[in-house]
């Protein structure tokens, strides 16, 4: 589904069916949790959000009950179309505000039509006295210097007066940098009569009712809990929930890295500081997920052969290891997200974010690789493929082992590429200032490239045959010569190092293969120049890679500043202006949304006479509008 830049996605729970009851039902209650916390999230971002939401909430479904009745006419069916259209996006970005950028969104509609649908709808299923409602929220929606950005960074501007983010009131960014916050995550800040207040979030305060909700279905959750640890987890988190105290919340967090143990874990709190701009006070997530076996059973091999791997690369054997260790990625599928990960999400989790508590337990990362499928899946529908690959048999190996090679691949560039290699004494892991960080991503990825062609990984059954990286080697040197440029702007350079990473390998070996690969120019039937990649030998471009593995490993194990300074300026930086120029084009004829997001799945839970859960269903029919409206009306405290 497509609306405004935003296209919803659903995702798969594999493995699900073949957990425990008592597993499913931990996950069920974890994901009613997750659930609850919606509201806050909305609060937070901007003061007068719910109210708006439930307006348009109330004349939307007023509209699906009478229009099999009403026969509109033309302008005002245009007019419903967008007040659907902005809905769409309240409900998307959990208020009035653009989930990435942050600038309010500009209704399509009139606010005389918007005004005469209020008049319309119902007392009851609206918010407020209606005169009172518009007063208070007609402004908010059609005036676009009020209130015009969520958080504002704006520099030299006072950040705390000119951001919407609902988490100070009546206050200067000067007074906000001043005071001693004794809740810095979890409270609001309120100047009355000249007195600084922090009006705290937990039961018994602000958003109390909502986080009672959250804290009966954790302790629902807490008997079917996998052990020992994840009940002290929650046991913190609802002690935490009532006091609202930040010491709690940090013990909670060291706890809650200790437990490894379980299938299942999950994030529920007032976690992540973006949506303030002085990055102070957290706003409302939750997830549920569960381990990702048979990714778990991918690193794990790969790890366990780390010593393999490294003895066998083609780098001189003074820049190896002697005693080198993987490392296992974590991957987990999600089950559910809530508050401010849903619908858009992260595909990655890297947490507690409190930096003292990281130095001194550590911390947890994982990639969940349902999400990463689903984007995968979405790309291979959207013609990209179609348009910038060069033969059909191209596609349909890509298509067939592509998502495969993906994964792989990123294995291999994290549980050994960044920890292989080594630098002679007296080398600085600075040496290569600012070209550090693109050289060791290129280590890392041709690490990966040379490997995933490896028979190692067929003995390892983590390949179904010898032709699949061939899927792997044409897509990372078409996104390093071609396509990864459409996330420049014109005229611009590469700067990211992941970005100048995958520029250099794939420039390199074009300049070193002797025609092996190519870029060739072909002229549609319509008269239209296009460029695509063509790869000769598979097998001779695994060598290229080997022999700029080689010469990375050199650079980073003797620090040489110049070599690297040569490399990544020669074939890491420019975009040649012509090829980015069609590139851009073809890509915008795709008409690719930019943002994603996802519809959860709809969890049922079983009962046995006892009220015991003994199964839980889910079902992904559930359109994105369903959901949105289930959730505003079972998830929220009227
Ligand atoms: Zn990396």
């Amino acid at each position: 589904m497509r609306f405004a830049d935003i296209q919803m996605l659903r995702y798969d729970l594999p493995g699900f069916e073949a957990l425990t009851p008592s597993q499913k039902a931990y996950i069920y209650y974890l994901s009613e949790a997750t659930l609850w916390g919606r509201d806050i999230t909305f609060d937070q971002f901007g003061k007068y959000n719910l109210l708006i939401r439930r307006t348009l909430e109330a004349i939307y479904t007023s509209k699906l009950q009478t229009s099999e009745q009403a026969s509109e006419g033309a302008e005002d069916s245009s007019e419903a179309a967008s007040l659907e259209t902005y809905l769409k996006r309240v409900w998307f970005s959990n208020g009035i505000y653009h989930h990435y950028g942050c600038e309010k969104f500009v209704p399509e509609f009139s606010r005389e039509y918007f005004i005469n649908k209020v008049r319309e709808t119902d007392d009851s299923l609206l918010p407020l006295p209606k005169e009172q409602l518009l007063d208070t929220i007609v402004p908010v929606i059609f005036d676009p210097t009020l209130l015009p950005k969520r958080v504002n960074k704006t520099n030299g501007e006072d950040l705390v007066a000119t951001s919407a983010c609902n988490y100070y009131e009546g206050l200067t960014q000067k007074e906000v940098e001043k005071f001693s916050h004794q809740h810095p995550l979890n409270s609001t800040l309120r100047k009355i009569d000249g007195t600084i207040t922090e009006d705290v979030w937990h039961i018994g305060g602000k958003y109390g009712k909502t986080i009672e909700k959250i804290v009966d279905n954790l302790l629902k959750a807490r008997q079917y809990a996998e052990n020992e640890q994840q009940k002290k987890i929650i046991d913190l988190l609802v002690e935490y929930y009532h006091s609202g105290d930040a010491k709690v919340f940090d013990d909670y967090c060291i706890e809650w890295i200790k437990e490894t143990e379980g299938r299942i874990d999950f994030v529920n709190g007032f976690i992540e500081v973006y949506g303030d701009p002085l990055g102070i006070k957290a706003s409302w997530e939750g997830i549920v997920e569960y381990k990702d076996l048979e990714a778990c059973r991918r690193t794990k091999a790969i790890s366990d052969n780390a010593q393999w791997f490294e003895d066998h690369s083609p780098v001189a054997k003074q820049f190896k290891k002697e005693k080198v260790r993987g490392v296992i990625a974590n991957a987990v599928c999600a089950a559910m997200i809530g508050g401010d990960e849903y619908p858009s999400t992260a595909i990655g989790i890297n947490l507690p974010n409190a930096e003292w508590i990281r130095a001194q337990y550590g911390s947890k990362s994982v990639t969940i690789s349902n999400f990463m499928k689903a984007y995968d899946e979405a790309s291979k529908e959207s013609g990209f493929l179609e348009e910038f690959v060069s033969d059909a048999d191209t596609i349909s190996m890509i298509r067939k082992y592509g998502e495969q090679c993906d994964s792989l691949h990123t294995d291999l560039h994290e549980c050994l590429g960044h920890g292989s290699g080594k630098l002679l004494p007296g080398v600085s892991q600075d040496a290569l200032k600012a070209y550090g960080n693109t050289i060791e991503e290129a280590r890392a990825d041709l690490f990966a490239l040379y490997y995933i062609a490896d028979e190692k990984l067929l003995d390892l059954s983590l390949v179904p045959d010898m032709e699949a990286y061939k899927a792997s080697y044409y897509t990372y040197i078409m996104n390093g010569l071609l396509t990864q440029a459409v996330r420049i702007k014109e005229g611009s350079d590469y700067e990211e190092a992941h970005m100048r990473n995958r520029a250099l390998i794939a420039q390199w070996a074009l300049h070193h293969s002797d025609g092996n690969v190519e870029i060739r120019e072909v002229t549609t039937a319509d008269g239209e120049t296009k460029h695509y990649v063509v790869i000769h030998d598979y097998e001779k471009l695994r060598t290229s890679f080997g022999i700029l593995l080689a010469e990375i490993q050199r650079i980073k194990s003797e620090g040489d500043y110049e070599a690297a300074r040569d490399m990544v300026e020669t074939y890491g930086v420019k975009i040649d202006p012509t090829l980015h120029h069609e590139t851009l084009l073809r890509y915008k004829k795709l008409n690719i949304a930019p943002y994603k997001g996802f519809i959860n799945p709809k969890m049922t839970p079983v009962f046995d006479a006892q009220g015991q859960i003994t199964d839980v269903t889910l079902d992904f029919t559930e359109t994105m509008e369903q959901q949105m409206l289930r959730y505003s009306t079972d998830y929220s405290i009227h």
